[in-house]
């Protein structure tokens, strides 16, 4: 074990990553940003805020309220900031009394003490840090291709059809999300080519990627694109253009064998296997050609079981991106009560998958989606919604979130989409203005949960999710495997 080559590691991604590349400074130690990208339903890029008293101030200096210090092996300490704007830093021993030392306020010494301000591990004794909000990210846009999809999942939020976007549709909806960007100075858009199952109107995803490249030139934007799909049907051609043109995709996956059909069944075919087709998608079409998918996995009081099995399928065995979202019940699903959360099953499932982790351990940064919306780079608002999120309906008309598409909050796309959206009936607070949150050691990792399944809960919007206990139970179990993985990633763990 080598620990005196570095002292800190910082784990997750984050805009710093520049200044990590740096390696081993002068006081010993090495800054590691691991960047973890994922996709899910809701996932949308958004930098990190920062903080106001990221400078050095003369004075004393001490530890930050909320601070979460777990003990590591071989005298390591994970310690995460409440403000720190990504993820945990692992503290080798010496550094760690150092830092320990503050716990009585005093002057910083040295460099090294200053390093520890910057990663937000000390803060002035007479000044709270101040978020600072961050430069606007990228416009992120659910475009719903079709209702139409060949499986019928338990839980799903959309009502089935034959209904398709029509190419016109599809290109006017393209049109004006280049159009919101520029008017609201967004540097990128993200489209995510969705539905139902969006694959199966391969066509119109072609030409509205055709359409979209040709304005992010234009606008001189960057685009970037993700194809949600059950990855039952990709043809292999389709997939060529994919990989060719650089569009994502992300699959679901809800188990490994009969746990998936039984979640994922085939629309009037009882008895397929449905897994053993995305397995084959995942093996045979999408690996061969460079295409890593990132995976998500809906975790129900019924799959909760299942959530090793597809760690150890997708993370451990096939090293892929995978995410962990809890079900959200919805109009359609409702009545399904063998779907209900039941925390018990979640938290059990989720530490088994966590069990498998830890035994074999990955040292890509894998940790990033291990807890629903949970994530490691500080955020205000669990999710981009009346921000800089829009969802487009397959008729072209504009929804503030995927789970509202019968909801719209405009019936065209004209004008200032972001306005309507951020006016519209779903309310997306900020953490620090929900009840129980404000003060919560987790505030910026969490931001409260999804809004809209707190107020379906709670008939609130300003209160902590339903989820909480959970997320509460669960996030130490996340932030350690982390801890775990930067050892181990720099020789400090077998
Ligand atoms: S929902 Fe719970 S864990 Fe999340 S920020 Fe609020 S109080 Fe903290
Ligand atoms: S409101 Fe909930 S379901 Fe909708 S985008 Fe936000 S986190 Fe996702």
């Amino acid at each position: 074990m080598n620990a005196t080559a570095w002292s800190i590691l910082v784990g997750e991604s984050g805009d710093a990553e520049e200044d990590c590349r740096a390696g081993p400074g002068p006081e010993g130690y090495t800054l590691d940003y691991s960047p973890f990208s994922f996709e899910s339903d809701c996932r949308h890029p958004a930098p990190p805020p920062t903080w106001s008293d990221a400078g050095v101030k003369p004075g004393a200096y001490t530890h930050p309220a909320g601070v979460h210090v777990a003990p590591l092996p071989h005298g390591f300490h994970l310690v995460q900031s409440p403000h720190a704007p990504v993820g945990p830093a692992v503290l080798a021993p010496s550094v760690f009394g150092r830092w320990a030392g503050f716990r009585a306020p005093a002057p910083l010494r040295d460099a090294a003490d200053r390093r520890l301000v910057q990663l937000t591990l000390l803060r002035p004794l007479d000044a709270a840090p101040r978020l600072c909000a961050a430069a606007p990210g990228a416009l992120t846009v659910w475009l719903h291709i079709t209702n139409a999809c060949d499986l019928d999942c338990v839980y799903c939020y959309v009502r089935r059809s034959s209904a398709r976007m029509s190419k016109a549709t599809g290109l006017r909806a393209v049109e004006a999300v280049f159009a919101n960007a520029a008017q609201h100075g967004f540097r990128e858009v993200k489209l995510k080519y969705a539905g139902g199952e969006a694959s199966l109107h391969f066509a119109l995803v072609r030409r509205l990627h055709a359409r979209a490249a040709e304005l992010a030139r234009q606008h001189d934007v960057r685009l970037r694109e993700v194809l949600l799909t059950n990855a039952v049907h990709l043809r292999p051609t389709d997939v060529d253009w994919l990989a060719r043109e650089g569009v994502r995709v992300m699959i679901s996956l809800d188990g490994v064998g009969e746990r998936h059909n039984a979640s994922r069944p085939l629309r009037n075919r009882e008895g397929a296997d449905t897994f053993a087709a995305v397995a084959h998608t995942v093996d045979h079409v999408l690996l061969p050609r460079g295409i890593r998918p990132d995976v998500n996995m809906v975790v129900t009081a019924r799959t909760a079981p299942g959530a090793a099995d597809v760690a150890r399928w997708a993370i451990i065995e096939r090293e892929l991106p995978t995410s962990f979202t809890f079900y959200r019940p919805n109009l359609l699903s409702r009545g399904r009560t063998d779907l209900e959360l039941e925390e018990a099953a979640l938290l059990s499932g989720m530490q088994s998958a966590y069990r498998v982790l830890e035994r074999a351990l990955p040292t890509w940064s894998f940790t990033g989606g291990l807890l629903d919306r949970v994530s490691a780079e500080a955020r205000t608002h669990a999710c981009g919604v009346g921000q800089n999120y829009l969802v487009i309906t397959h008729t072209g008309a504009l929804a503030q979130c995927q789970m509202h598409l019968d909801r719209p909050v405009r019936a065209d796309l004209q004008g200032d989409l972001l306005a309507a959206v951020a006016a519209g009936p779903l309310i997306n607070l900020p953490v620090e203005q929900k009840t129980g949150c404000r003060d919560c050691a987790l505030r910026y990792r969490c931001a409260g949960g999804c809004p809209l399944e707190t107020f379906r809960a709670t008939g609130r919007w300003d209160v902590q999710s339903p989820h909480c206990a959970l997320y509460r139970a669960l996030l130490p179990a996340v932030l350690r495997l982390e801890g775990l993985r930067l050892m181990k990633a720099h020789g400090c763990l077998q």
